[in-house]
């Protein structure tokens, strides 16, 4: 783990951030001072959100900014999505890209900044190719719609290819939003799962940094803080979504999580998440995370005692008084709760996965490299036991 000592780190981000409700009044005035030819990127209409599209739009005309709208997004974008919204870019003349949305819509919009540009598609950029996106990405504002995934403030773009049953990602410092606008009013139509799933996403985020080893002082202060928030105030949101103050606390934890995974990373989990994503793509990102994470804590604990005690005494103040290899061995039975109390309790079997694909999901699981960067390194038949742990409810009785 990391070394108690004061160690050095680097902090980076570019991204101005406008929070706080009732800020969507300044989207056009943002999208104006990157350009005035926007692509707006969305998922397609539907009730709760036609009225927002409209005030986007007309906010946009206000400030003379001339908006083609692609309403193609699908929640994990496929690469053939961000070619589709790279072609409307291209027909637009776009000179600026907003993404409208959730995760999903944030990410496809900073792929297309980068196809829209660049010779082939986004996924010839992804974060291990030696061509990476230059300076003629075009610049990308964010307007986020979930507490979840942090894209606002993140240099990553999430992309699935489904010929290749493959979820990556594009990760190059130009994909920093150039603004974001987090407004938590915009969230208050998410429903409960969605609240529930992408709110464990933050959770996800920030106890995956504070566990990292590239993690760094001022990480964990922002990662403590996102779990404090999190454990607070996300049951409350799921609870009622129109409650505006739990809203908010989680529309902050989110970016402060977003910050955190911008600096130091993912580990082990989102690994999994992600190869997840890459086999099953209708499986919900937070959903994924939420099905591995009570068998990941217990596998994990050990390899980061004092770390595991802080997040179990967040979410279980009852760990306040014990040791921290007690309160850590049982911060799993605290994560499970937690994800009971949020409806979002989750085996594998439930996200419609085979039984007899556990392995390959598990070979899948280690491509991506944050694996290395979880305190216990797992190899491939420990993170087969892992999900077999996670498949269903007492999977010895259930097997028989
Ligand atoms: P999402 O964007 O896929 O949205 C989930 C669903 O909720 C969609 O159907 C969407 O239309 C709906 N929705 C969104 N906002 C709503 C609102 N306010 N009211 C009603 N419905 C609403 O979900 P997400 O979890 O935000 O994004 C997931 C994607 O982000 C995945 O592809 C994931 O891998 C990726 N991701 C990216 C990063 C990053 O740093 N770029 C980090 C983590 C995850």
């Amino acid at each position: 783990m990391r070394s108690k000592a004061m160690k050095g780190f680097n902090y980076f981000q570019p991204t101005e951030i406008c929070f706080g409700s009732g800020r969507l009044s300044e989207v056009g005035a943002a999208v104006s001072r990157w350009g005035k030819r926007c692509l707006l990127v969305s998922v397609p209409e539907f009730p709760e959100f036609s009225s927002l599209y409209k005030r986007v739009k007309d906010l946009l005309k206000a400030r003379g900014v001339d908006v083609a709208h692609f309403d193609g997004v699908i929640p994990n974008p496929t690469t053939a999505v961000v070619t589709a919204g790279a072609v409307m870019a291209k027909e637009h003349r776009a000179d600026v890209v907003l993404g409208l949305g959730g995760g999903s819509s944030m990410d496809a919009a900073k792929a297309i900044a980068v196809e829209a540009t660049h010779p082939g598609t986004a996924w010839d950029y992804l974060f291990f190719r030696e061509k990476q996106p230059t300076a003629r990405t075009l610049p990308v504002v964010t307007v986020t719609t979930t507490s979840g995934t942090g894209s606002q403030v993140t240099q990553v773009a999430v992309v699935t290819n489904l010929a290749e049953k493959n979820k990556s990602a594009l990760y190059n410092s130009i994909l920093y939003p150039k603004i974001s606008i987090v407004d938590p009013e915009l969230v208050r139509t998410a429903p409960p799962s969605v609240t529930a799933s992408t709110g464990f996403d933050v959770f996800a985020h920030a106890f995956e940094s504070y566990i990292n080893p590239a993690g760094s002082y001022y990480t964990d202060l922002m990662a403590l803080e996102a779990i404090r928030l999190v454990s607070l105030y996300l049951p409350r949101a799921v609870a009622d979504g129109s409650d505006l103050e739990a809203r908010s606390r989680m529309a902050w934890a989110d970016t402060l999580a977003g910050l955190c995974i911008a600096n130091s990373g993912v580990t082990l989990p989102h690994g999994i998440g992600m190869a997840m994503g890459g086999l099953y793509p209708h499986v919900a990102h937070g959903r994924a995370l939420a099905a591995v994470y009570p068998a990941m804590m217990r596998f994990s604990y050990q390899a980061a005692e004092p770390e595991f005690a802080a997040a179990g005494r967040i979410l279980d103040p009852s760990l306040q008084p014990l040791s921290d290899s007690e309160a850590a061995r049982r911060s799993g039975e605290a994560v499970d709760r937690f994800l009971k109390d949020i409806n979002l309790w989750t085996r594998l079997e439930d996200l419609g996965i085979p039984e007899g694909e556990v392995r390959r999901l598990a070979e899948a699981s280690l491509i991506l490299p944050d694996y290395r960067n979880h305190p216990r390194v797992a190899d491939v038949d420990e993170v087969f036991d892992l999900l077999n742990k996670s498949f269903c409810d007492e999977p010895e009785n259930k097997r028989k």
